[in-house]
């Protein structure tokens, strides 16, 4: 019987430095997947557009406590190491970078990354924290890690603008490249927090996408995105949905409120379900 395929796990920048100079010895392209783990196929989508782009995958798994506010859940996030490292080495990323909290921040940081303008409206507003936390950390995870490419999920459409802002206007040397959504049987986004759902919750989850996808098919038939968006709001509530954070037409380059018929558009959305919130969006062009 073969071993069971492992990866090499950093716990230190140190540690990720090391063998980023080797590889880079080596003249050998870089590619950073930032994650919180709880690994799934969306992440492992993403190693794989990394791989076709770079030579060398890292992927991170960090909780980071910056982008969660008091009342989120920072403590019950799921953690899952050990099947997140099976799974990254059968996808063959070639470095686990798993850093503790105080690795990655020292008991009096006070250096913080706030990216303007695109970072306000939509989950900026249900989540007023939340970017800074992301565009901390990830630049955190770019100059600890020097990766030449890195690569996000459309999942969290607005955290991939925020970064492309962020990556621009500090001219950090690194391409940033957006993966596309990956959904269950049913078009439900894949998210570490579908795990909290109740069978029952799971079940009806199902119905975010298909009343994004009717929206879509609404307005493709001319119908006013005002209307649109009242009966998709009126069928989010009556598919069981306990509270809308947002439902929205909104530019796709650049979240503003679409106004230009030309310009290509998508729906965003983050509801609640229980006590899990969901979002998900989609082009409709
Ligand atoms: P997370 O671990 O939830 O912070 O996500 C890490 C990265 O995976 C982010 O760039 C997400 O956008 C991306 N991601 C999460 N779920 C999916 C999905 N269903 N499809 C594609 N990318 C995803």
């Amino acid at each position: 019987m073969s071993a069971p395929i492992k990866i090499e796990r950093a716990r230190t920048v140190k540690a990720l430095r090391a063998q980023v100079a080797v590889w880079r010895g080596h003249n050998l392209r870089i590619a950073l997947v930032p994650t919180m783990g709880s690994l799934h196929e969306g992440h492992l989508s993403l190693v794989r557009l990394a791989l076709e782009n770079a030579d060398r995958v890292v992927v991170s798994i960090f909780v980071n406590p910056a982008q969660f506010a008091p009342h989120e859940d920072f403590e019950s996030y799921p953690r899952t190491e050990d099947a997140d490292c099976a799974k990254l080495a059968a996808s063959g990323a070639h470095l686990a970078y798993i850093p503790r909290p105080e690795e990655m921040y020292a008991p009096d940081a006070s250096t913080r990354v706030r990216v303007g303008g695109i970072s306000q409206g939509l989950c900026g507003d249900s989540r007023p924290h939340f970017f800074e936390g992301v565009a901390t950390v990830v630049c955190k995870l770019f100059l600890q890690c020097l990766p030449d490419v890195a690569v996000f999920g459309e999942k969290d459409y607005q955290q991939l603008l925020v970064i492309r802002r962020m990556v621009r206007d500090l001219s950090l040397p690194v391409e940033i490249l957006g993966g596309p959504i990956v959904r269950e049987a049913d078009g439900l986004a894949m998210s570490s927090r579908n795990a909290y759902l109740t069978p029952e919750e799971r079940r009806i989850a199902g119905a975010l996408n298909a009343i994004l996808a009717q929206m879509g098919r609404d307005l493709r038939a001319g119908k006013g995105r005002a209307d649109v968006i009242a009966a998709g709001r009126a069928r989010l509530k009556d598919a069981g949905f306990s509270a809308i954070d947002y439902l929205e037409l909104r530019d796709a380059e650049t979240l503003d409120p679409v106004s230009d018929p030309r310009r290509s558009a998508r729906v965003f959305a983050a509801v609640w379900m229980g006590r899990t919130r969901l979002i998900d969006n989609m082009p409709v062009d």
